[in-house]
């Protein structure tokens, strides 16, 4: 949208907005609340004669509901008018394309937020028919981009100067197959790590029934691509892996996973739903079982949120206070496993990119060993830079000395 919008100046202050944007997530009833909320405060906080448009996925899930109960908004649009958002603020006009937006490689990106690192959509949709997700019943089945304009647009973006890029879709692992492209994310990997200029990728959301031992070695042996493996399980109990549809059992995806960790230098990452339906104590206390012993380098928990239109909707519920309570429980092993995570690299040096002066304090700077996926996984506090001259943005090798906390501090090396 900000591409088609380069002729207006952007502003931090929503009070002197002329046009206020809000991009929404409608996918479990946090997000939704979230959303929602975010509409009325900066409905309250704007000037009058502001142009409020709302898009995205709350919008397109719930048309006809918010359309009729928001007359707050100007303009409503869903998730397939992206490229048209200079023309609807013109003529004031809603809209709702039946077709979900999917990026070009001449689509005119502007990128907030960062210098050197970029977000690459590589499809839109979803094939899989998870028990609790709704995000097909909006976002329509798999619609991959080629590969050739995945190309373009990252290198485009390497002669603007970014050098990272984190590639996402709803079902990465699945990238290519409507195009009847056998091993397509093996593709987009080998097609991206030619590319000269790019200095680190990662892939973000695997399905298991669709990662191959295949595409992991593939990605291990990339000298571009992180050893980087986020494959959300949401369970590992094999009556639970069925109820949620999952298309795998539990020995298939603890295969997959001991795979990734016997990779050197491998950084695995899940997400987990606590209390999905039919989740007894048995079923809960293997899923804790095998997340204590795995010892994951980080994990998500969800807790469960009944949506309607899926499947899960109608199966007896699991009471909301058992729900919060795993998911606290799961919460507190998360904590152990990222401890222990970050214990292990203590002593060894890694390739971090400075972002900029720490919130924690102005003598700290604040970094990212490029492995870790940007704002998931953490930072790290450079305390000693070795007197090296520091320019934001670029990378450096620093050695991580100690955990104070939560918080991993390093020295640069010279
Ligand atoms: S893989 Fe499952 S959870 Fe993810 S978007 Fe598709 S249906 Fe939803």
């Amino acid at each position: 949208m900000l591409g088609r919008l380069q002729s207006y100046e952007m502003t931090d202050d929503n009070t002197q907005a002329d046009v206020i944007i809000i991009n929404t997530c409608g996918f479990i009833d946090a997000a939704k609340e979230e959303s929602i909320n975010t509409i009325l405060d900066l409905h309250e906080q704007r000037k009058k004669d502001s142009i409020l448009v709302v898009s995205g996925c709350l919008t397109e899930r719930y048309r006809e509901e918010i359309q009729a109960d928001m007359p707050e908004v100007d303009i409503f649009t869903g998730v397939g008018d992206y490229e048209k958002i200079d023309a609807l603020i013109a003529s004031k006009q809603s809209t709702f394309s039946p077709e979900v937006y999917l990026a070009t490689d001449t689509s005119n990106r502007v990128i907030t937020g960062s210098n050197y690192h970029a977000y690459i959509k590589i499809a839109e949709g979803c094939n899989q028919v998870c028990s609790f997700c709704a995000i097909p019943s909006f976002k329509g089945k798999l619609h991959s981009r080629t590969l050739s304009s995945i190309v373009k647009e990252v290198e485009a973006l390497i002669t603007r100067g970014y050098y990272d890029f984190s590639f996402i879709s709803q079902d990465s692992s699945s990238y290519g197959r409507d195009m009847k492209m056998s091993n397509g994310l093996i593709s987009l990997v080998k097609g991206i790590e030619k590319l000269s200029g790019i200095q680190s990728a990662r892939i973000l959301y695997l399905y298991p029934s669709t990662t191959t031992f295949g595409l992991i070695d593939t990605i291990a042996d990339s000298k571009v691509f992180q050893t980087y493996f986020d494959m959300p399980i949401q369970h590992i109990e094999d009556k639970m892996l069925r109820t949620m549809k999952r298309g795998f059992g539990e020995n298939k995806t603890i295969a997959l996973l001991e795979y990734m960790k016997s990779k050197p230098n491998a950084f695995v990452r899940t997400s987990l739903i606590a209390g999905h339906p039919e989740e007894n104590e048995v079923y809960f206390k293997r899923l804790c079982d095998f997340m204590q012993s795995f010892k994951f380098d980080r994990f998500n928990t969800f807790s469960y949120s009944n949506e309607e239109t899926t499947s899960a909707y109608t199966l007896t519920q699991v009471p909301q206070e058992t729900i919060d309570s795993r998911a606290q429980i799961l919460g507190n092993i998360a904590e152990e496993c990222t401890l222990d995570s970050l214990d292990a690299m203590i002593g060894q040096s890694y390739t971090i990119v400075i972002d900029g002066e720490s919130d924690e304090h102005e003598y700290l700077l604040s970094a990212r060993p490029l492995i870790w996926a940007v704002d998931i996984d953490g930072e790290i506090l450079i305390n000693d830079t070795s007197e090296l001259s520091i320019t934001y943005g670029k990378t450096y090798e620093a050695k991580i000395t100690q955990r104070v906390g939560t918080q991993l501090l390093a020295t640069l090396v010279v």
